[in-house]
């Protein structure tokens, strides 16, 4: 339930009424906007009397949100929210670009990788340090040799970086060492992860699932944000359909779906959206004007020995020449290029 007040209403009248909808054992989340304020009812609504808040002078209207997502929903807080780390914003009005590889594999190929793009307009530094791989004999990363690489990385290039974690117990070294704490695909409904990183401040970006739809995925960011994290991105990866010509199915018309259901930030991976480094390009350039807010993009010096996701990786002169196209495309969307 979303309780609009009407222009200017003092302090101490939104405070009270404030006060008796929270005795009624629901919590209520403010947002100021410039000209009224929104209450968002956030819990069991079922014994709200709606004709008594009605009632009440600096009530303009009250509206009852159908979907179970609350602190996400674009109803709750009607303007985009923008989430600056590190100086970089990433939201509406803005295009930001993470780059990297898919995991950190030595000190030498993660700074040459994070040089190079730092050239070409990134904006982040992306790199696993542990790896959820299918198989258990795969590569799983370097795990905390990892981050000191990508710390070192940061040091040398100035970008911030974004790192997968896969369980809580690892959560105080990225709270620490990483500046967006990625949550990935397989690990968008582990609950219990989800709400330990609400309990942090950290900027997290959050995948959506091999097979999670929309709202499945909106509850996930619901979850970190019911524990007081708001800093949620999300990132439309593909789906697993029926096709399996290309990894995943790059559903883009998510990214619309989430701007008219949430405020939240989302942004597209067209690598493992699609698993395949020549169509990186065409699909970066159709997640610009289908609305998104950035990409996560894998870059790799030498994409045929890549330890993982090489055949979806692309070089740096190639990830050069894709940010001169992207550049333009996000001038034509009337948005500003974060780097
Ligand atoms: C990754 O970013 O390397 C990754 C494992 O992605 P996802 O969780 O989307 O599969
Ligand atoms: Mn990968």
């Amino acid at each position: 339930m979303v309780v609009v007040l009407k222009p200017d209403v003092p302090v101490e009248k939104r405070n009270e009424l404030i006060k008796e909808i929270e005795s009624l054992g629901v919590k209520v989340q403010v947002t100021e906007g410039v000209e009224v304020s929104i209450l968002g009812l956030v819990g069991d609504t079922s014994n709200i009397n709606k004709y008594r808040i009605a009632s009440n002078d600096i009530v303009a209207n009250i509206l009852r949100v159908q979907e179970p997502f609350k602190k996400a929903n674009k109803m709750f807080k009607p303007d985009y929210t923008i989430i600056e780390v590190c100086g970089r914003k990433i939201g509406e009005g803005y295009f930001t670009v993470i780059t990297g590889p898919c995991s950190v594999e030595s000190e030498e190929q993660i700074e040459g990788i994070a040089k190079a793009v730092k050239e070409s307009k990134a904006a982040f530094l992306r790199g696993g340090a542990y790896k959820p791989r299918t198989s258990p004999y795969a590569f799983q990363g370097l795990g905390l040799e990892g981050l000191e690489y990508l710390k070192h990385a940061k040091k040398h290039t100035g970008l911030p970086i974004v790192s997968e974690i896969m369980s809580v117990d690892m959560l105080e070294r990225f709270v620490d060492d990483v500046d967006i704490i990625q949550v990935g695909a397989r690990n968008m409904q582990n609950f219990v992860l989800l709400k330990e990183l609400g309990k942090t401040k950290k900027p997290i970006l959050l995948k959506r699932g091999l097979a999670a739809t929309i709202e499945e995925w909106l509850m996930s960011a619901e979850y970190i944000m019911s524990e007081g994290n708001d800093r949620v991105i999300l990132c439309e990866r593909g789906i697993r359909t029926f096709e399996t010509y290309t990894r995943n199915t790059l559903d883009l018309s998510a990214v619309q779906a989430v701007k008219r259901l949430s405020h939240l930030p989302v942004i597209v991976d067209p690598s493992h959206a699609t698993g395949k480094a020549w169509m990186v390009e065409s699909m970066s350039k159709a997640a610009v004007v289908a609305g998104a807010d950035g990409l996560i993009i894998e870059v790799h010096n030498n994409p045929s020995l890549a330890l993982c996701d090489g055949q979806q990786s692309i070089t740096p002169e190639e990830y050069s020449l894709l940010m001169e196209k992207i550049e333009k495309l996000v001038e034509f969307e009337g948005k500003k290029l974060v780097f």
